[in-house]
């Protein structure tokens, strides 16, 4: 009888915004909005994800279908912010490597990364880590990383790695099995000392982040042209880094990567051929579409009053306060427009700890004017003064076992105050940079976002499979802010010396 496999997992799991004022500090990976634990290690890593959607839930089952030993290390995850401590890496990474080193050997690493980690000391922490884990484990056993499909994808994720594994749908609902996935590379290397042909290839283009819904065109053809590139003969893998607009790093950009079974020309055949064809559409796969601020409220106002009563809402995503891509949460382009158009049927979240401690301060039940909002920074609007009854306080802890973004379960909003505006919005206030992903944020504080006229979710395609389902229509709102669709509003040093747009005139030349 065979040894059974030992397969380790860790990972360091984070989208930088390097444009993004709120820097990543340890405080982050104190606490975060997206799990309950930040860090969790060993067990409490496994037991955090069973019942769960994400990448760890997809190894948890594949150690059992393919009857590998699966051993968690160490897994941190916090918000989409500011560029990385390096204390954080040095703290978190060097925990991961230690514990790498102590608890081996081991005949595989399964690198449970989001692949747009940018620390102060290195622009290219996935591929840092990586490098250093294959320095640890050595050149004989295997190592696959598997990733969000907003990586920012480097040469050295690919070289330090011998798979690498990519989600392939935008709003993110495929974490399961593309672990799986990656878990039968990883085996099938173990098992048969065998290793793909890989190759990466890196049209110098950005998508844009209207254009990041795998469901829609332009995006699905690349996405369908990689399902092309999986069914030829040879092909074992193959995936597509959607990359991350607001990385100022060197791989900032459209990925294309195939494995074969033992031909490298083969795989960067094919990962030349989407490449080509995504590159020959690099117009639509970027331009930014979508009203301003002002038209979009005028527009939802519009269309809440002519739709049917018990229609659903209009749901508005706030593009520039994307905080599932590390903006602040508490932008007021759309507030101060709803005040001023005055809307009366309104609900949205706004990041406000000061506000909430006036709130706290002032009680339940209690009429207030708190100035709320646009204090994080000049890129998110002005603070608006709101005067209205404080209906709820809450501890904004709330869970969705439903189909989420990413697989979350466990959401931490902090302490959270509910104020029903003279206005006319209603808003929550929320401690935590947290995106409206889940429906239960608002249900867990007794309000039903399917009664209103107009919601405000503050993201692009990770509030999509929360709100799609009750929305009348949704409007992809071009609102400014540290995620803005406008990559030219950005100051850019770091990324490829011609890179489609930023360089209209950019060349992608290979023989
Ligand atoms: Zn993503």
């Amino acid at each position: 009888m065979t040894r059974k496999l030992r397969i380790a997992t860790l990972g360091i799991h984070h989208e930088t915004n390097t444009f993004a004022s709120n820097k990543t500090t340890m405080a982050e990976f104190e606490r975060s909005g997206l799990q309950t634990y930040a860090v969790q290690r060993g067990q409490q890593y496994y037991d955090m994800h069973e019942k769960s959607q994400t990448s760890m839930a997809g190894f948890i089952q594949a150690s059992k279908r393919l009857d590998f030993e699966l051993v968690p290390l160490i897994f941190a995850a916090t918000d989409p912010a500011g560029t990385i401590s390096k204390e954080v890496f040095d703290t978190l990474g060097g925990e991961a490597l230690d514990m790498l080193r102590e608890q081996g050997p081991f005949d595989g690493v399964l690198l449970n990364q989001m692949g747009a980690a940018v620390s102060e000391e290195y622009p290219d922490m996935d591929g840092e880590l990586a490098r250093r884990v294959r320095e640890i484990v050595g050149p004989n056993v295997p190592v696959a990383m598997t990733l969000d499909l907003h990586a920012n994808v480097s040469q050295q994720m690919a070289d330090e790695t011998d798979a690498l594994v990519i989600y392939k749908t935008n709003p993110h609902i495929d974490a399961v099995p593309r672990a799986h996935d990656a878990c039968d590379l990883v085996t099938r290397m173990a098992r048969e000392n065998w290793r793909p042909a890989k190759w990466l290839e890196q049209p110098p283009m950005v998508v844009g982040i209207f254009q990041h819904d795998t469901r829609d065109m332009p995006m699905k053809a690349v996405l369908d042209d990689l399902e092309t590139v999986l069914s030829k003969p040879g092909v074992v893998g193959g995936s597509i880094g959607e990359g991350y607009p607001w990385s100022d790093v060197h791989e900032n950009g459209l990925a294309c990567y195939v494995l074969h079974e033992d031909s490298v020309n083969e795989s960067k055949k094919w990962a030349r051929w989407i490449a080509d064809r995504a590159w020959s559409n690099r117009v639509d796969l970027y331009e930014p579409v979508g009203p301003s601020p002002s038209q979009a409220v005028t527009q939802a106002l519009e269309k809440a009053s002519t739709k049917p009563a018990d229609s659903g809402p209009i749901v508005l995503l706030d593009v520039g306060d994307n905080i599932g891509a590390g903006s602040s949460g508490d932008s007021t382009f759309l507030l101060t427009e709803a005040v001023r158009q005055g809307a009366r049927s309104w609900l949205q979240t706004v990041r406000d700890p000061d506000a909430i401690e006036a709130c706290l301060a002032a009680g339940i039940g209690s009429d207030i004017t708190v100035n709320v909002g646009g204090k994080t920074d000049l890129l998110h609007g002005e603070p608006v003064e709101l005067t209205g009854r404080i209906t709820r306080i809450s501890d904004g802890r709330f869970e969705d076992t439903g189909t989420v973004h990413a697989g979350w379960r466990f959401f931490d909003a902090g302490t959270t105050v509910v104020m029903e505006c003279d206005q006319g919005p209603t808003v929550a206030l929320v401690t935590t940079r947290i995106g409206n992903m889940s429906r239960e944020q608002y249900y867990s504080l007794g309000y039903r976002p399917d009664d209103f006229e107009i919601v405000v979710a503050k993201g692009v395609v990770s509030p999509r499979p929360a709100y799609q389902p009750i929305a009348h229509e949704m409007i992809t709102v071009n609102t400014p802010g540290a995620t803005s669709a406008d990559m030219s509003t950005f100051d850019y040093k770091n990324v490829r010396k011609s890179l489609y747009p930023l360089d209209p005139e950019a060349q992608y030349d290979h023989e």
